[in-house]
């Protein structure tokens, strides 16, 4: 049902408000987050321009490159960092970025806890849950949440919610319900999931941020 008409993020956006129309939902309650991650600044003005303001990037060093000069270019940009972040860039991370998605262990709660404290610049930070309990995954496993939320609060690091990224290969909708269950019975109520693949499932399961790289920037080289 794309319309050639639209641009990638009309496209995106339409598709997000016809998701969130369903689930009687109100599409403003979504924030699409564009995952501009191995871009270059030349394909993320376009999209600024078109009026996007919310970014994400996966690694602290390429963020690091890209954005500064962007944000002195363009006013209200926030940057979300969306990959697994080393317990040694936590300072870096803390002054870049506006939001973190990829707290998922007790050592990157203290890291990040003293990061913040020293600049003084609260994070709002999304516990990752290992939602399809992978071996290989990042993400803090389902049982131990409640324990790292705990400890994120003693370090006041905000948590305003849970985010995952779900098995490759396989309906993503009963992982994107059971993180809802999970943000639920610790009484939070922002979920981070959803991807270009599937980010219309987790719209209608209640996502209040969908992370969506390719469908808004094509396949990554
Ligand atoms: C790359 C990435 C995305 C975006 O993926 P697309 O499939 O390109 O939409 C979302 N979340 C995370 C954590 C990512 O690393």
């Amino acid at each position: 049902m794309d319309q050639p008409d639209l641009t990638p993020l009309q496209t995106v956006r339409a598709k997000i408000a016809q998701a969130a129309k369903i689930a009687h939902r109100k599409p403003e309650a979504v924030e699409l987050i564009a995952i501009s991650k191995t871009h270059p600044a030349e394909r993320i003005v376009p999209l600024i321009e078109e009026g996007q303001r919310v970014f994400g990037e996966n690694k602290v060093q390429e963020a690091q490159a890209k954005w500064p000069a962007l944000r002195e270019r363009y006013e209200g940009l926030q940057l979300h960092l969306v990959g697994q972040l080393q317990s040694n860039k936590a300072e870096d991370a803390v002054q870049l970025f506006d939001c973190i998605h990829s707290l998922d262990r007790p050592s990157l709660v203290s890291a990040l806890g003293k990061a913040m404290a020293k600049f003084g610049r609260q994070v709002p930070c999304f516990v990752q849950v290992n939602i399809g309990e992978e071996e290989q995954k990042g993400g803090c496993a389902i049982a131990d949440v409640p324990a790292l939320l705990a400890s994120a609060r003693e370090a006041q690091i905000p948590v305003v919610g849970l985010m995952c990224v779900p098995p490759l290969g396989i309906e993503a909708a009963p992982f994107f319900a059971l993180l809802a269950k999970i943000a639920a019975e610790n009484g939070l109520d922002r979920l981070s999931m959803g991807m270009s693949d599937d980010f219309e499932t987790a719209v209608m399961l209640g996502a209040t941020h969908v992370r969506v790289g390719s469908a808004l920037f094509g396949a990554r080289g």
